[in-house]
C-alpha cells in the first residue's frame, strides 16, 4: 500500500454554539489514494475537511502531516465560486497569481491544467457562457493550478445533473491516474 501523506488522531471539534461536529475522528489518507467520507448531512464531513485544510483549527486531537508540516492544498467547493467578471483563463491563473507568478511565467501550467480538464477551447470564455458542469471544471482546475499533492472537495457535484456527475467522476479518476493527486 502507498505510504501516509496525513493522519488525524482522535480529532474533535465543539463549536461556540456547543455543538460537538467531530469526537474522536481517526483517519489515515494514504499518497495517492482516492478517499471518501460518507454520511448523513450534518455528522461532520465538512468540518473534517476543513480541519485538514488548515481552515479551522481541532478543538481536540492532531493532524499530522508526513514531513512534519501540511501539503499544498487545492480545495472545490460545492459551488464552483468563479470570478464572474473574469475569462476563464483568469479564474484558473488566481492561485498563482497570488502567489506572485506573472501572467507570462504561468502561461504554460494554466493551459496545461485547461487542456488536463478538456476545456482549452474555452480560456477566453467567461464563467457565465459555460454549463454547470464546465463551471466546475474550471473550479477543478482552478484548483490543481499550483499542483498541489492533495485535492479536497466538498460535494462538489451535489448541486450537478445525474449525467454530469458521472461523467465528472470519470474525469476525476482519469485526473488522479495522470497526476498522481490524493483526493
Ligand atoms: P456535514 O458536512 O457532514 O454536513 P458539517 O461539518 O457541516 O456536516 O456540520 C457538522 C455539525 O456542526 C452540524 O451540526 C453543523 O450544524 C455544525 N456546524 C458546522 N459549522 C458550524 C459553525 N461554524 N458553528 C457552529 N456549528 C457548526
Amino acid at each position: 500500500m502507498s505510504s501516509q501523506l496525513l493522519t488525524l488522531r482522535h480529532v474533535g471539534k465543539i463549536f461556540a454554539s456547543g455543538t460537538a461536529a467531530l469526537d474522536g475522528l481517526d483517519l489515515q489518507v494514504g499518497e495517492a489514494e482516492f478517499l471518501s467520507l460518507l454520511g448523513p448531512s450534518g455528522c461532520g464531513k465538512s468540518t473534517a475537511l476543513r480541519i485538514i485544510a488548515g481552515l479551522m483549527q481541532p478543538s481536540a486531537g492532531l493532524v499530522e502531516w508526513r514531513g512534519g508540516r501540511p501539503a499544498d492544498i487545492g480545495f472545490v467547493f460545492q459551488e464552483p465560486t468563479l470570478m464572474p467578471w473574469a475569462r476563464v483563463w483568469d479564474n484558473v491563473y488566481l492561485p498563482m497569481r497570488l502567489r506572485g507568478f506573472s501572467r507570462a511565467a504561468a502561461a504554460a501550467q494554466v493551459d496545461a491544467t485547461l487542456r488536463l480538464v478538456g476545456l482549452d477551447e474555452f480560456a477566453r470564455a467567461y464563467p457565465r457562457e459555460l454549463s454547470g458542469g464546465m463551471r466546475m471544471r474550471v473550479s477543478i482546475a482552478r484548483a490543481l493550478a499550483l499542483k498541489p499533492p492533495i485535492l479536497l472537495m466538498d460535494e462538489p457535484f451535489a448541486a450537478l445533473d445525474e449525467i454530469t456527475r458521472l461523467k465528472l467522476n470519470d474525469d476525476l479518476l482519469r485526473l488522479k491516474a495522470e497526476l498522481g493527486t490524493t483526493i
